[in-house]
């Protein structure tokens, strides 16, 4: 029996060595937006336009700006060079 390298907790067996399947589909939240940010760069929303977001519209938005970030391959591209940095400095 080995255990997991991550949480310590026993595993028969994994799709990877040493990691068991809970500590593998861990979310970690890259990021946020709130109704700020829609002021943050100037000129881009006028402050009359901010309270027509809606909860709704806001979590809308941030599921679209998530799906760009995949779509134009940022977030693979951060993975592997981030993710390589962080190994580096181990
Ligand atoms: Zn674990």
């Amino acid at each position: 029996m080995t255990k997991c390298k991550i949480c310590g907790v026993e595993i028969n067996h994994s799709e990877v060595k040493g990691v068991c399947q809970t500590c593998l589909i861990k979310p970690f939240s890259i990021t946020s937006v709130c109704r700020v940010d829609l002021l943050m760069e100037k000129g881009m929303f006028k402050q009359k336009d901010v309270s027509k977001f809606s909860d709704a519209m806001m979590q809308d938005l941030a599921d679209r700006i998530g799906e760009t970030t995949c779509e134009t391959r940022i977030f693979w591209k951060g993975l592997n060079y981030y993710g390589h940095e962080l190994l580096e400095d181990l």
